[in-house]
């Protein structure tokens, strides 16, 4: 896939990357729209076009999961033992890019090989010397582990067994992609600074801390951003029907009550603008915190709110969003699916969003939330603890509601005061609001940032 190049007015003004202008390669296994299941097909889908606004040259390789309608076929069918020899062979914009100012960025450790084929098969050998990788870490809780003896799959020379090799008290000696890569890639990019902190501590770490902080010096935190064409509420396609309505910041309290009327409506809520709409979107696991919105429940119950958690995952928690509705039909709504439509929906409808995740390396949705208008109740860890601010009412500052330890009194505590502050302080509300609708999340920020990295890669190591 080719990343968007710019059109033609935009062609006659020079490349912002200057005179460091890079093939780029990015590399996933997920790429939105055609493949997400979370954040890293946001970041695939995104982070490629805004590289090649900036001038660069950019291909995303990603699987093939399903017949997608809109893409190109380009007719090559050519059999790969390793990435590395896309940039020879498959003729993108016509043409192949070779290895001349080529850098790879993979990630997660689904990709985390693609660093170590590139020492092993090609510099190791004299070959693609000034071609750079950097690994992305997305979330370093998924490490693709397994038995030593799993590197005979990988197909290397025997000495590179060592870069696989790891020691966990619990498992023992195991074999490790992530490890592999992260030692192996020119740059390592994490998607917040929060994060960055994190996984250099034994618990955030998940057994890489060491590794994390032998190569901190290739490390840095970059803070997602939002692709405006589809996450912006004046131009949400998902906004163009059923009731709903696009809005800004200047028609944001017709705007937003029309979408919530017409979010209340669709998921057969009683339709009222006073009573605060809560919304979950997520990963139904460990990591999201969905078990401490369920201890939450009984509590909210007690108050004049409505709740709607759109989420798949873990079967036991998809039957509890179930339960609840069936348990609150009044107030809960439980959607257990994956709904790009829906997620867009609850996001404009809300009045707030709950994030209470364990962990969180950047997260999306609480970026989306405060483009929206909608107000984000948060615990403060990772990409989380970076992006929204906790509100200040003394100087009428911040984003949002945060608390500090991962468990349900906490949360109940927050949400409580942000309860509080929507329904007696409203002129505090809308402040929250706009402060957050006018922050720049774009990517174009972003790119300019991962620009950094390449380059640093290109000419430092
Ligand atoms: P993670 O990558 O850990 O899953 P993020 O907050 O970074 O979390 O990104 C989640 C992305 O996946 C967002 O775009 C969110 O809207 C989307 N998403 C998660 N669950 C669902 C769902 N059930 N239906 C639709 N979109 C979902």
């Amino acid at each position: 896939i080719e990343a968007n190049m710019p059109t033609s007015e935009e062609e006659t003004s020079p490349p912002l990357a200057g005179t460091n202008v890079m093939n780029v390669i990015l590399v996933a296994a997920e790429c939105a729209p055609w493949s997400k299941t979370g954040g890293l097909g946001d970041v695939a889908g995104a982070l490629p076009k805004a590289l090649a606004r900036r001038g660069h040259r950019v291909m995303v390789v990603a699987p093939r999961y399903g017949n997608y309608a809109e893409p190109q076929d380009t007719g090559v069918r050519k059999m790969y033992q390793v990435d590395g020899q896309v940039p020879w062979h498959v003729p993108c914009g016509g043409v192949c890019y070779g290895d001349g100012n080529l850098v790879f960025i993979a990630n997660d450790w689904h990709t985390a090989l693609l660093p170590v084929y590139l020492k092993a098969y090609y510099r190791d050998h004299g070959v693609m010397k000034y071609t750079r990788s950097v690994i992305v870490i997305h979330n370093i809780a998924h490490q693709g582990r397994g038995p030593v003896d799993d590197f005979s799959y990988v197909d290397l020379p025997s000495h590179y067994v060592d870069l696989f090799k790891m020691y966990d008290p619990v498992g023992g000696e195991h074999f490790n992609i992530f490890a592999a890569g992260l030692k192996t890639a020119d740059r390592v990019v994490t998607v917040s600074h929060g994060y960055a902190w994190e996984l250099k501590t034994s618990e955030g770490g998940w057994g890489l801390a060491g590794i994390i902080n032998e190569n901190d010096w290739k490390l840095k935190g970059i803070v997602n951003g939002i692709d405006a064409k589809d996450w912006s509420p004046q131009f949400d396609v998902h906004l163009k029907s059923d009731g709903y309505t696009n809005y800004s910041l200047e028609t944001l309290q017709t705007g937003k009550a029309q979408c919530k009327a017409a979010l209340q409506k669709e998921l057969g809520l009683p339709v009222c603008d006073s009573v605060p709409l809560i919304g979950f979107i997520g990963r139904l696991d460990q990591q999201k915190g969905v078990d401490l919105i369920a201890e939450a429940v009984p509590w909210m119950m007690s108050q004049d709110v409505q709740l709607v958690m759109l989420g798949t995952g873990r079967r036991d928690l998809e039957q509890m969003l179930r339960q609840f509705e069936s348990q609150h039909h009044d107030k809960i709504r439980g959607w257990v699916g994956f709904s790009v439509k829906t997620a867009h929906r609850i996001t404009a409808g809300c009045d707030i969003l709950l994030m209470p995740s364990r962990f969180e390396p950047c997260g999306l949705n609480q970026l989306y939330a405060m483009s929206y208008g909608t107000i984000p109740v948060v615990h403060a860890v990772g990409g989380l603890r970076d992006t929204v601010q906790p509100f200040d009412p003394y100087n009428e500052s911040g984003l949002g509601w945060t608390f500090d330890r991962a468990e349900a009194g906490k949360l109940i505590h927050a949400l409580g005061n942000c309860l509080l502050t929507y329904r007696e302080y409203k002129k505090s509300w809308e402040g929250i609001q706009r402060r957050g609708m006018m922050q720049d999340l774009s990517w174009d920020h972003a790119a300019e940032k991962y620009e950094e990295v390449l380059v640093a890669a290109k000419y430092q190591w």
